[in-house]
């Protein structure tokens, strides 16, 4: 008989099947309202492709596949983990983009303020600003982000077309959708994993375990990617493949 997943994985799935469901409800026609009001214009200063000022890029698997048959060296782990097991492995639920040396983290991609890749660039960028995410604000209030480092970057009030705005919001919701089915599947797989393979995941293990990271010492981290995980080691912002990858197997 399979064993039933452990409580915290069973929380982590239960709550993004809520916000996955919340997502796939959300009414198209008024994030296109949102995205025609805000008028975003790109005025090409490349801020949104560097980590200083947007963090790391989200991958979607797919966007994943195709980055690595592009450039393989442009894939690593994200520099934030989802948990960790009881040994202080870290396991992440996909992909991001490495950054180039430097205090910005300028994108792997990003060459004289433009994008190598700009035609087979990850779905994140091309629906960047806009983003359907439920977060509390300053007050603590918990409600829908629809624009991303609104007013610090770019153009406003450029008129936009209501096919395009409705082409836009269709884009958004589908990739915030995915992103948590992504979630969705990495933790389903983890809740497998871990007890067949003797592990738990310890809270205190992960705070350690960044602990450590910071000061310098060499992590595990685990990404999940086509339905299983790759191990990698990062150690003092350099990351590299280990030799020997887990099976797919569980
Ligand atoms: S892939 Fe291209 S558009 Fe996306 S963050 Fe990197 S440089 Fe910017």
């Amino acid at each position: 008989m399979t064993p039933a997943p452990l409580p915290f994985f069973q929380k982590q799935i239960l709550d993004r099947k809520k916000e996955l469901e919340a997502v796939e409800e959300y009414p198209w026609e008024e994030l296109a309202m949102v995205i025609g009001e805000v008028g975003f214009s790109c005025t090409l200063c490349a801020r949104c492709c560097t980590r200083e000022f947007n963090g790391h890029v989200l991958l979607l698997d797919e966007d994943a596949a195709r980055i690595r048959s592009i450039d393989p060296a442009a894939l690593a782990p994200p520099p934030e983990f989802d948990l960790s097991d009881q040994h202080g492995t870290f396991y992440v639920a996909g992909y991001t983009l490495r950054a180039q040396p430097g205090k910005r983290g300028d994108c792997h991609f990003l060459m004289d303020g433009r994008c190598r890749i700009y035609q087979e660039r990850p779905m994140i960028c091309r629906i960047y600003p806009y983003m359907l995410h439920r977060e509390p604000d300053e007050e603590g209030v918990f409600d829908w982000r629809h624009v991303s480092g609104l007013d610090q970057h770019g153009e406003y009030h450029f008129p936009i077309l209501p096919d395009v705005a409705r082409e836009i919001a269709c884009d958004v919701k589908a990739f915030e959708a995915a992103v948590l089915r992504q979630e969705i599947a990495f933790f389903e797989y983890a809740a497998r994993y871990f007890p067949a393979h003797g592990l738990r995941p310890v809270r205190k293990r992960f705070d350690d375990g960044m602990r450590a990271l910071r000061a310098g010492a060499a992590v595990r981290v685990e990404v999940f990617f086509g339905g299983a995980f790759e191990s990698w080691v990062v150690q003092g912002g350099e990351c590299t493949p280990s030799a020997t990858k887990k099976s797919a197997g569980i």
